[in-house]
Formats: C-alpha cells, sequence, structure tokens
C-alpha cells in the first residue's frame, strides 16, 4: 500500500481513507503523516522548548492533545493519528518533559483555528460529547 499525497487535503486517516482496523495500514499512515508534517511544518520541536529540530536526529510524532493512553483498548484509537493532533518532538523532550495537553491543544488552535480544532474533536466517538474540553470526560 502506497498513500499519495494529496495537497489541500486534511492528513487524517479518515480523510484518506485509510481502514483503521488494518494495523499494517494504520503503520503505513502514521509514517506518512509524520513524513509530511517534517515537511509542512517549521523545523522547531513541538515541546515547547522552541529548539531546532534536525532530520536524522531522533524526532518523535507525539499525539498530544488526545493520546494513546486517552484510547487504550478503543477500536477507534488510530483515529488521533491526525495533524491536529501529531507533533514533531525531540526524542529526548519527549521522554524527560511533561508532555501537557492544555500546551498541545493551544498550539493547535494557533496552527488550525479552535473551530476545526473542536469539529475534529467531536468526531470522535467518545461516550461523552460536548463542548471542548469542558464537558468530555477521558
Ligand atoms: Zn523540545
Amino acid at each position: 500500500m502506497k498513500i499519495k499525497h494529496r495537497p489541500g487535503v486534511v492528513l487524517g486517516p479518515t480523510e484518506y481513507g485509510i481502514d483503521i482496523a488494518d494495523p499494517e495500514a494504520i503503520s503505513i499512515w502514521r509514517e506518512f503523516l509524520k513524513r509530511q508534517l517534517l515537511k509542512d511544518r517549521p523545523n522547531i520541536c513541538d515541546c515547547g522548548c522552541g529548539e531546532l529540530i534536525y532530520l536524522g536526529e531522533g524526532i518523535d510524532m507525539h499525539e498530544g492533545i488526545i493520546t494513546k493512553g486517552n484510547t487504550q483498548g478503543l477500536p477507534w484509537q488510530p483515529l488521533i493519528y491526525h495533524e491536529y493532533n501529531s507533533f514533531l518532538v525531540r526524542h529526548e523532550h519527549h521522554m524527560n518533559r511533561p508532555m501537557l495537553r492544555e500546551h498541545f491543544f493551544r498550539l493547535s488552535c494557533v496552527r488550525y483555528g479552535i473551530d476545526a480544532i473542536e469539529v475534529w474533536l467531536n468526531t470522535l466517538p467518545f461516550k461523552t460529547r460536548g463542548k471542548w474540553p469542558n464537558t468530555v470526560s477521558l
């Protein structure tokens, strides 16, 4: 399976028609997403440190608003591998610094606008819905 970049299409598994029940497709999707974000975004660590990141050093893709832990065991977990929720972080910072949801939420609102982020959050099939972040229980 090869994923072809479609300019102007939001980088999300649903938008790209990825089968979220297929682990191999998800793995390929995550590689594609990371590669694309490395191309599209400024080369700055998203943890908040403001330091440059360099291709070739360890750069992790971190799910910052809705984390893997938040969606552990849920069949729709791959929906969190979306550009609104994905952040490029130096590996050593990812391992050693606090990764705060509020920070990443704000960062995505700056990048994409709060409306887009709220619409995306409300597409996630949490059992509790409502206006983010007050009534979403994680
Ligand atoms: Zn950092």
